[in-house]
């Protein structure tokens, strides 16, 4: 097959209908750089999981002091009718 071109160094590729790259040092090259954008792709992956994980806290606390405050303001409404009730007598 004639024609095809290393998609490293952009030289023609000859040998085996199946070959792609033009030398070891291309392949190599190609494979190296794979690599690292899966390392720089699943970098991103783990800080958006961290952001979301943080995101989750920051809710899990806003749920936590809303629950805390209705708790106290419903203490405070039973305390008051506490002394009501005491005042009374
Ligand atoms: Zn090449």
């Amino acid at each position: 097959m004639k024609g095809r071109k290393c998609p490293v160094c952009g030289k023609e590729v000859n040998g085996r209908s199946d070959k792609r790259f033009c030398s070891d040092e291309c392949r190599i090259f190609y494979n190296n750089s794979l690599g690292r954008t899966r390392r720089a792709r699943n970098r991103k992956q783990l800080s958006a999981i961290r952001s979301n994980i943080m995101e989750l806290e920051r809710a899990n606390a806003r749920f936590l002091l809303r629950t805390l405050s209705w708790i106290s303001k419903v203490f405070r409404i039973l305390c008051s009718f506490k002394k009501v009730s005491n005042e009374r007598e």
